[in-house]
């Protein structure tokens, strides 16, 4: 092979050519790259092959081809990259594959390959794009209705932009936060975040950042009851969607100018847009987005009493969601199906429809969604408490110097102190006590327990190779592991134990008034309910979750906080050299 170091200029040439051509001739510039595909494999030119195969897999992106034809070139650009040590090659190639797989809905994958793209750009020291690569993975779980998740990397991404200093992307971050805030019906807030992004995005030349600022904004506007509002903000969205060239965000703008008119009562005009939208969509090849403009023109035409136009398109829009839609258009469906059935007079129909779209948003607005949604809000808001904490202390003291409101400044000094000290025992992953509320219990239960001559145990509980379940399925699966296991925990344990987020994938048990009889029997039970968690539905890899136990108990006298927890330590470092997933109990304690 001759050497790499001196590649044909006929490679550079045919790859320079089917870059050109890709914007509109896909199947020109397929043909060139596999031209320089072929010239470079005669070369022994390895950077001109990666460029020829990158170039290939967005040949076929751009001719909407399936997954199957999509992913092998890039997949040997990676590795080709990879070997080349080409950082930035690799990773404009992963983000490539992630694009490939959301737009065959492969949740998972896309997301295996957003992270595997967060590392390079650590590892390129691109702080602007790190935040890009986190504000897609937000907005692709909010695309998939969920919502907590997806707060948790936009806050990420918040940070991350902040730190890089990059306008673009903080305001990129903001808006689609205020978004997922919208989906939560935080209208507020949403507004807020939306409002932010726009200041930001006037003074960076983005007109895709703009449309979608002023899309969201619009929509929001138009529902909250100022449609002339939000109707300007629509335009503006679409004047820069089409500047944008981006036929996705296009299709947001028109969807969102055809929800406006049709609530408006313009329905042959709604009709018109929605319909271009739908077309748009198709063309960029964004299935959630099609069904949403089916559903839009569902109800135009339900809207016009033709009920069985309406009932075609929403066949249509179901069957792009299967095999099953997500939550939050599935409730919409529902809704509307519900309500043709009642106009057409099949009551029983109609009665199905809605209790799926009652469960529907049950499932979506349930417990757990809001509470993790809350806990994130409420890490947000901590920083800023803390923020303004420090700046009125600062106001204090100037207000001390002369004298002035002193009392109005000490209680709302007051208030903040309450809200830092409410937000400061809850782990914002989980819910539960978080190590300093541990240690504060703990102190607590055992100087009770003192006084009162009653039996304390203590259980540490540590996941069983939770390094593998991370590395193997990613840390998101890790996350919502540990978050089933919360779950479980606090769900088994009564009221009046404490149960608590140790550290990492650590928890901690503390039982009052429980003999350590009683609580080997308890954590045993944990034991098997871990064994048993339901967690498949996660990974494909991922069977099944165990823990080892680790107990100590005292009574009266003899319970020191500290000691508990050394003991219940050693039983579980016992644990784990005893071959895992068991209970092991300090005999000598109790
Ligand atoms: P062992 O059975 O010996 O306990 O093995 P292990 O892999 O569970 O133990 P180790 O302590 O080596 O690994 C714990 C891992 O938990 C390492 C760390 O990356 C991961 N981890 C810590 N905190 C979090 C978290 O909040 N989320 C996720 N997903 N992983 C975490
Ligand atoms: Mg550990
Ligand atoms: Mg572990």
């Amino acid at each position: 092979m001759p050497a790499a170091q001196s590649p044909g200029p006929a490679v550079a040439h045919l790859n320079a050519a089917a870059r050109v051509a890709l914007a509109g001739q896909p199947a020109e510039a397929l043909r060139l790259a596999q031209a320089a595909e072929t010239q470079a494999l005669a070369d022994g030119d390895q950077p001109g092959l990666a460029t020829a195969l990158l170039l290939q897999g967005r040949a076929h992106m751009a001719a909407q081809a399936p997954l199957a034809q999509t992913l092998p070139p890039l997949e040997r650009a990676a590795l080709l990259y990879q070997g080349l040590g080409d950082l930035a090659g690799e990773a404009r190639t992963v983000n490539l594959q992630a694009l490939a797989h959301a737009g065959g809905d492969d949740l998972e994958a896309a997301l295996r390959c957003h992270h595997r793209g967060i590392t390079l750009r650590q590892r390129l020291g691109d702080k602007a794009g790190e935040a890009g690569l986190l504000a897609n993975i937000g907005a692709l779980l909010r695309e998939h209705g969920q919502y907590a998740e997806a707060l948790k990397y936009l806050l990420m991404a918040q940070e991350v932009a902040q730190q890089a200093g990059d306008a673009r992307a903080v305001a990129h971050a903001l808006a689609h936060t205020g978004t997922v805030l919208d989906a939560l019906d935080d209208t507020p807030r949403a507004l807020e975040h939306l409002l932010r992004a726009q200041r930001l995005a006037e003074g960076v030349a983005d007109p895709a950042l703009a449309a979608a600022v002023h899309t969201s904004l619009g929509r929001l506007l138009a529902r909250s009851g100022q449609p002339a509002e939000g109707q300007r903000h629509l335009t503006r969205a679409l004047t820069q969607a089409r500047a944008s060239a981006q036929p996705a965000v296009t299709a947001q703008a028109l969807l969102g100018l055809g929800l406006v008119q049709q609530q408006a009562g313009a329905l042959p005009g709604a009709e018109r847009v929605l319909l271009e939208a739908l077309t748009l969509a198709q063309r960029a090849g964004r299935r959630a987005a099609q069904a949403e403009a089916l559903l839009a023109l569902a109800r135009n035409h339900w809207l016009q009493d033709q009920g069985e136009t309406a009932l075609r398109l929403l066949d249509d829009a179901l069957a792009l969601l299967q095999p099953l839609p997500p939550d939050h258009l599935a409730g919409r469906l529902h809704e509307l199906l519900s309500a043709i059935h009642e106009q057409r007079g099949a009551h029983a129909e109609a009665l199905y429809h809605y209790k799926a779209f009652h469960a529907g948003q049950q499932r979506l607005r349930g417990q757990d969604t809001q509470r993790r949604a809350r806990a994130l809000l409420a890490r947000t808001e901590l920083d800023a408490a803390q923020r303004s904490a420090h700046a009125l202390a600062d106001e204090l003291d100037a207000a001390r110097a002369s004298g002035r409101e002193q009392q109005a400044l000490l209680d709302q000094l007051a208030a903040q102190s309450e809200l830092l000290r409410q937000l400061a025992r809850e782990d914002g992953l989980t819910g539960l006590a978080n190590r300093r509320w541990l240690d504060t219990q703990l102190a607590h239960e055992a100087e009770r327990a003192r006084r009162y001559r009653h039996p304390l145990s203590v259980a540490m509980i540590d996941v069983d190779h939770f390094k593998r379940i991370n590395d193997r399925c990613s840390h998101r699966v890790g996350d919502e592991v540990l978050r089933r296991l919360a779950g479980l925990l606090r769900g088994a344990c009564r009221q009046v134990d404490v149960v608590g987020r140790y550290g990492g994938e650590e928890f901690v048990l503390l039982l009052p008034e429980t003999p350590l009889m009683a609580a080997s029997a308890v954590c045993e039970k944990l034991r098997q309910r871990i064994a048993a968690l339901h967690v498949g539905d996660l990974h494909p890899d991922l069977v099944q979750v165990t823990a080892s136990i680790g107990l100590a108990g005292a009574e009266g006298a003899a319970v020191q906080a500290e000691a508990l927890v050394q003991a219940a330590d050693a039983q579980l470092y016992r644990a784990k050299a005893e071959g895992r997933n068991r209970v092991c109990v300090d005999r000598a304690s109790g």
